[in-house]
């Protein structure tokens, strides 16, 4: 079966054939969108979905390709937390307090969250409104506000099939420790359910190498003023996919501003994977 070597910087970006570019793809088939281990030996599955979600956005026939691409990450990262996470996870319907924080995400997973959202007047009222909250509060002062997020409905989340990767992945091990930490603001560190961080970063690897390898941006941005616009303009993926400044008011995380650990190993597939696409 056909491994991919990372080429050198100064190897021609033509140097895989048409034929070993459709080996690479037929090899991909049986690992995409499949749970994969969490051991170092994991780079194939990786790198295969990674290409996948790479393809799905540059696939310019299918005017979606943005929300479908983050559909397919948050279904792969499911099918990890599935396959890894065998507890303890004391997250619950009902238990909020994680809802009522910052939020985060990519544009993709706000598209996606978008088309499930659209022609709920009520729920897109209650998105407007905290759309502004949220831009009138610098991102550290937050946790302090607790705005609950337009998206919580009775203590639950009523867009359960499309919440954002991070919505999914941060899974708690323990309810006591997020207690302390949201309302009594201890400042203590969250208590991850086993693998959940692991799973994260995966998926936002595999997004944001597809991301980056599609020439689009790949920052996360404060989820309600970029869902408010998103709902705001029927054409809104279409038009950023077009390379419109659709989101550029949105603040971005302050998390993306700075360099992350996460670049080198992004770098380093995006310059693997760029010659097999
Ligand atoms: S999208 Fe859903 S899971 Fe995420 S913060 Fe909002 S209510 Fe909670």
């Amino acid at each position: 079966m056909p491994r991919i070597q990372p080429p050198l910087d100064s190897e021609p970006m033509d140097i895989i054939s048409p034929e070993m570019k459709a080996a690479i793809l037929r090899d991909d088939a049986g690992l995409i969108g499949r749970p994969f281990g969490l051991t170092p030996d994991n780079a194939r599955a990786i790198q295969a979905n990674a290409r996948h979600v790479a393809l799905m956005l540059r696939d310019t026939a299918t005017p979606d390709r943005a929300s479908r691409a983050a559909a397919f990450a948050e279904s792969l990262l499911d099918a990890l937390l599935r396959e890894h996470v065998a507890g303890p996870v004391e997250c619950a319907r009902g238990c909020d307090h994680c809802c009522k924080t910052y939020v985060s995400a990519t544009i993709p997973e706000v598209l996606n969250l978008a088309r499930t959202v659209r022609g709920q007047a009520a729920k897109t009222a209650r998105v407007n409104e905290m759309a502004a909250k949220s831009r009138s509060v610098q991102q550290y002062v937050r946790e302090d506000i607790r705005l609950p997020c337009p998206i919580l409905e009775n203590r639950a989340c009523s867009e359960y099939a499309t919440r954002p990767l991070v919505c999914r992945a941060v899974l708690s091990k323990s309810l006591d420790t997020c207690l302390r930490i949201f309302e009594l603001k201890t400042g203590e560190a969250f208590a991850p359910a086993n693998h959940s961080d692991a799973i994260r970063m995966y998926s936002l690897i595999i997004l944001r190498v597809g991301l980056v390898l599609a020439g689009l941006p790949h920052q996360h941005v404060e989820m309600n003023h970029a869902l408010a616009i998103a709902l705001a303009d029927e054409t809104a993926e279409a038009r950023w996919l077009a390379g419109e400044p659709v989101f550029a008011a949105v603040a971005m995380d302050i998390g993306d501003a700075k360099a992350s650990p996460l670049e080198k190993v992004v770098n380093g597939m995006v310059a693997a994977l760029a010659p097999t696409l």
